[in-house]
């Protein structure tokens, strides 16, 4: 690709501490300086990106930045050994998006140690449909499996289950038989129906779950993956049956766990924390593979209706954080 050739990126500046934000015209010379460069096809709109695009928070700690913290798409040029022209990548993670810069570019110069090539069973858009939050929801099931948590163990609990971690981590427990019960927030019918068409058996979400719980409650779950923190971790860690393990990821309801050491000493039960930012290069490649062979196709699609546009972002980013959208938000750079 020549130098001068343009192509189009979302942009957030930021002057006298005040942030703008809007589609601009880039050359290759704009990008910054690293050994890939990627033509992308897709990113998506996660938790992360939505507060960066919302202004909440301090998600972007670089400017100008162009925000999206994932992308998918195919290698134009490399001078790493580990990728070539053609090859088809994926990042997550890595700060991309907030320290870096990040997916939502119709071309991106990255670091060679930060791609993944995809694996066999998927394209750009079906890894961008799964994108970060349903990547780490694969993490959460995976570590839920190395706790010896089998489908044969009892059933095993979902928190903010209609967002887009928890519906893809209902997807894959579901694809894998274990007996799911989500827990979202009461009250809408259609959001039952949705999850119940990813697997999930039984829908919980009563005022009990806004209430500080008692350090040991009835043993309900052998697993659980939590986005939520706060009272509801709280809960959730008192409820665990004997031996449970609970894989958090998230903190949609607050950063603070405000719970007793009884469930751990009382009841052996584990905490387990999930990240997907800093994941070590094995530990993807394993997850991708997962992901191509334990996330029906049928399923993303409930849990994506639509693409994205760059001009979609903003208030795409504004009902994310004011908790209107269910499920994930692909973005096609391209559209
Ligand atoms: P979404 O916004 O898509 O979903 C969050 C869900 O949490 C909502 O749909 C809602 O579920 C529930 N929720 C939101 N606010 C509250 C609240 N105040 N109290 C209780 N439940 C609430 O976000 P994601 O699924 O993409 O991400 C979930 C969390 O995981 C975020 O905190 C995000 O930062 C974190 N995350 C962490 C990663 C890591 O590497 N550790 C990677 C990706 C995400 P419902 O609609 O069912 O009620």
């Amino acid at each position: 690709m020549a130098a001068k050739d343009t192509f189009k990126a979302y942009v957030l500046r930021q002057e006298n501490k005040k942030t703008t934000q809007g589609i601009e015209d880039l050359t290759v010379d704009d990008l910054p300086k690293n050994d890939v460069l990627v033509a992308v096809d897709y990113s998506s709109l996660n938790y992360k990106d939505g507060m960066a695009i919302a202004g909440v928070g301090k998600i972007v700690r670089e400017f100008p930045m162009v925000p999206g913290i994932d992308l998918a798409g195919t290698v134009l040029e490399s001078s790493s050994p580990l990728y070539h022209a053609g090859d088809k990548v994926v990042l997550t993670g890595w700060s991309v998006g907030e320290r870096y810069w990040g997916g939502y570019t119709q071309k991106a110069c990255v670091k060679s140690q930060w791609l993944v090539p995809l694996p066999e069973g998927m394209d750009t858009k079906k890894t961008m449909m799964i994108g970060t939050a349903g990547f780490t929801a694969m993490l959460c099931v995976m570590t839920l499996e190395e706790a010896g948590i089998t489908p044969d163990k009892g059933p095993v609990l979902v928190t903010g289950a209609a967002g887009g971690v928890g519906s893809v981590a209902c997807a894959i427990l579901g694809k894998l038989g274990y007996n799911i019960t989500a827990l979202t927030a009461p009250g809408q019918e259609s959001t039952h129906d949705y999850l119940r068409s990813l697997g999930v058996k039984e829908i919980i979400g009563g005022p009990e779950w806004g209430e500080m719980p008692r350090p040991l409650e009835t043993q309900k779950w052998t697993g659980a993956v939590d986005t939520v923190g706060s009272k509801v971790l709280a809960r959730v860690l008192a409820e665990m049956d004997y031996l449970g393990c609970v894989a958090n990821c998230g903190l949609a309801g607050g950063a603070d766990l405000p719970t007793t050491v009884m469930p751990f000493i009382l009841r052996g039960v584990s905490l387990r924390g999930v990240d997907s930012v800093m994941c070590p290069i094995e530990r993807r490649k394993l997850a991708w593979k997962r992901l191509a062979v334990d996330l029906p196709d049928k399923a993303l699609e409930s849990i994506n209706p639509k693409a994205l546009a760059f001009s979609d972002l903003p208030a795409a980013a504004a009902d994310l954080m004011a908790g209107k959208v269910r499920g994930r938000l692909l973005v096609d750079v391209n559209k």
